[in-house]
């Protein structure tokens, strides 16, 4: 999850880890029990084997000062155990160097920290937190020099995923959409919420929103949510399997910013505002709600019904993402003005695709797989309407139908289909040029893909201005 300014544009998806298929024999592997009793967190480890070291799968950074979370966060209960930062990661370890206890006991202190490239925490008004399920699936490692050599790929290393109890001595939690007392689960990729929110069920969503949310916020989400929701469904065919969740939390109006920010998970929409220039609606803040609603709705088709291959193929869903929130807007409200949106697409492209698109996230260009990747979706939706008058939802329902079953849109699938619809290798060619080598001269290589797939636009002064 990413917490962006408005102005940067959007929220990212993370893909979701592997899903464990849980096998009638549970396999051995680390347990842990995630308590709140009041005001009071802890986390107990118990491990399934003897290690010198345990690392964290998950060891992200947070945004604000680039330090662990981990460490500023929870704090060693069992003597003789110290959790330390080495290299890319946080571990456990013990001061002697002999073997982890099998039973580590950690307080904690929940906090709605920023993070880079992880899901953070959650914390609402009223006391109730949601905690991202798999921050504590841990891995063996033999001795904290090893661990300096292991690097997190961002958004968590392969490895080991902890049996995760979660309870609360004041009752139930909130878990996929219900109340349950000490769920457990492995991998969730999911976040459990603890406290006293009502969860408000209707028969298209279920919403958990802060109590001091800016009234026209959950208004908006209430109203605009299941719309959209719907009108892709109309669009694409059958979307998640079961009710939707959405969970928005405030994080009060500080001063001078204007925040939006969320990620979408297996069933669930998580949503942040924070800002005193989120507090007051106007139309364009109304607008740029719903246009992220929207993106952030879109996930559960392009992302979760079908989803990328490899990180460098997020143009795919990003960019299409964009695309299919744009058109719905428009769709829904006939007053909406799509052009200035589609021209910020068109102009961020321009900046950043003169280095390779696929590669982005090793840059930290994350903007370049919105941006470029709702261009080229643009221009298979040029090449759709010349054919059938169609637009990006009649490009996208016979991509995503089929892949259903495997559940992966390839970036091959994604390219074939492009071509199908120009006819023509060459614009292909123009798209793989810039997801893998990036262009000299990217308004050149644009505008021939705009031009041919007959997006209105027109070139002055080297800028490409959308008509
Ligand atoms: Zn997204």
């Amino acid at each position: 999850m990413r917490l962006l300014a408005i102005a940067a544009g959007a929220a990212v998806l993370l893909a979701a880890c592997a899903t464990y298929a849980p096998d009638a024999e549970e396999s051995a592997r680390p347990a842990v029990l995630v308590t709140r009793d009041g005001e009071a967190w802890s986390a107990e480890f118990t491990f399934d084997r003897d290690s010198p070291v345990w690392g964290f799968r998950r060891s992200a950074l947070r945004r604000s000062d680039r330090q662990p979370w981990r460490l500023a966060r929870w704090t060693v209960e069992t003597p003789g155990v110290v959790l330390e930062r080495q290299g890319e990661i946080d571990i456990l370890r013990t001061v002697n160097g002999g073997t982890v206890p099998r039973t580590v006991r950690v307080t904690m202190r929940p906090a709605a920290d920023n993070l880079e490239a992880d899901y953070p925490n959650l914390v609402f008004t009223d006391g109730s937190v949601a905690l991202f399920t798999d921050h504590f699936d841990v891995f063996p490692l033999s001795s904290a020099d090893a661990a300096l050599n292991t690097t997190d790929g961002g958004s968590g290393l392969e490895g080991e995923a902890s049996r995760v109890t979660w309870r609360d001595r004041a009752g139930p939690v909130l878990f996929r959409g219900k109340r349950r007392k000490d769920p457990t689960d492995i991998a969730a990729a999911s976040y459990v919420l603890f406290g006293g929110i009502p969860l408000i069920e209707t028969p298209r969503l279920a919403t958990v929103m802060d109590p001091r949310l800016p009234a026209w916020i959950g208004a908006e989400i209430n109203d605009f949510a299941p719309k959209v929701v719907d009108y892709y469904a109309a669009r694409l065919g059958a979307g998640p399997r079961d009710r939707p969740t959405i969970m928005v939390s405030w994080n009060g109006p500080a001063k001078g910013r204007r925040s939006m920010g969320g990620s979408v998970l297996d069933g669930l929409i998580v949503m942040a505002f924070e800002g005193d220039g989120v507090v007051e609606s106007s139309p364009e803040l109304r607008d740029q709600a719903r246009w992220f609603i929207g993106h952030e709705g879109a996930h559960f088709w392009l992302g979760q019904v079908v989803r990328y291959e490899t990180r460098r193929d997020a143009w795919i869903t990003e960019g299409g993402a964009d695309l299919m929130a744009i058109r719905a807007l428009q769709a829904l409200d006939p007053a909406y003005e799509a052009r200035q949106e589609l021209q910020r697409e068109v102009d961020d492209c321009v900046t950043l695709a003169d280095k390779p698109v696929s590669t982005a996230h090793e840059r930290g260009e994350l903007r370049a797989y919105y941006a470029c990747g709702a261009v080229f979706a643009m221009v298979a939706e040029g090449f759709q309407k010349q054919r059938t008058g169609g637009d990006w939802f009649d490009v996208l329902r016979p991509l995503i139908d089929a892949n259903r079953a495997d559940e992966v849109l390839t970036r091959e699938e994604w390219l074939a289909g492009l071509s199908a619809l120009a006819g023509d290798a060459s614009v292909r060619r123009d798209v793989e040029q810039l997801l893998d080598q990036g262009a000299s001269d990217p308004v050149a290589v644009l505008e021939r893909l705009l031009k041919r797939s007959g997006v209105p636009f027109q070139r002055s002064n080297g800028k490409l201005t959308l008509k």
